[in-house]
């Protein structure tokens, strides 16, 4: 049964991870899909006969932010998306900032571990997404319990350890988990140092199942940064804080954008 009428339907909005090239709209790459060049309107217009727009879903979620969240009261600020994988959007002078060809943020494959032997789903080793995603977390918690590590993780079954878990355990004292997210955390806070000495952001807004766990992700986060600011600089004031609509950022940034593009805003 048709719930909406589709005459009062403007648009169909898609999210996803990955490279979309500005020009084409072709999705260039999806690490997590393991898409290359892939044209989705192909496959949706067909099906439904709505307009359809895609975007990055990171990008999404900063404009979800940018017209309904904190991002109203700023016109610098970067949002990071810490999930399964790393992404980031940067809204600049109150507008999203997308790059030449449409492929800017891709936070999650800059160096973290330069001579690290990890090899990320970009085809890099040694990307922030190799050492601080929920994946990171998870992996690395596994793999120090299959290396014989103690830790309560092991009583609820390798299978099932998510880096929710490893928060969890970390909270209740587990010295693995703990020592996982300080590595994670470690190498995270370094890069958003460098992110707030590059652009002056009022902001650095953090979304995504990783931030999730709340005063320990944030409360660790911030006691690494504030040992990273430049002696004789500002950027130390712009706050770190989380997003506004967890879970649903990205549905709202996808409102947003057909909005615009069907009513020309
Ligand atoms: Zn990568």
């Amino acid at each position: 049964t048709n719930i909406i009428d589709k005459n009062n339907i403007l648009g169909i909005g898609v999210a996803f991870a990955g490279l979309i090239n500005k020009d084409n709209k072709v999705i260039k790459f999806s690490p997590a899909f393991n898409w290359h060049n892939l044209d989705i309107s192909k496959y949706l217009v067909n099906k439904t006969n709505l307009p359809l727009y895609y975007e990055n879903v990171t990008r999404l979620m900063a404009l979800g932010e940018f017209y309904f969240g904190y991002g109203k009261e700023f016109e610098n600020f970067i949002f990071i998306n810490i999930g399964y994988g790393i992404g980031s959007s940067a809204v600049l002078n109150g507008k999203l900032f997308i790059g030449e060809n449409g492929y800017a943020g891709e936070f999650g494959h800059v160096i973290a571990e330069p001579d690290s032997k990890t090899l990320c789903s970009c085809g890099q080793y040694g990307c922030l997404t190799t050492t601080s995603s929920g994946d990171a977390i998870a992996k690395n918690a596994i793999r120090f319990i299959n290396e014989g590590e103690k830790s309560i993780l092991s009583s609820i079954g390798i299978n099932r350890i998510d880096a929710k878990a490893v928060f969890d355990a970390a909270c209740n004292n587990d010295e693995l988990s703990i020592r996982v997210i300080d590595y994670a955390l470690k190498n995270l806070a370094i890069r958003i140092a460098d992110l707030k000495k590059c652009f002056d952001p009022k902001a650095i807004i953090i979304g995504g199942g990783v931030s999730w766990n709340g005063d320990y992700f944030f409360s660790n986060l911030n006691k690494k940064l504030s040992n990273l600011n430049m002696r004789y600089s500002d950027n130390d004031k712009s706050i770190v804080i989380p997003q506004s609509f967890p879970g649903k950022a990205a549905s709202i940034g996808a409102g947003v954008m057909v909005a615009q593009k069907v009513l020309n805003l």
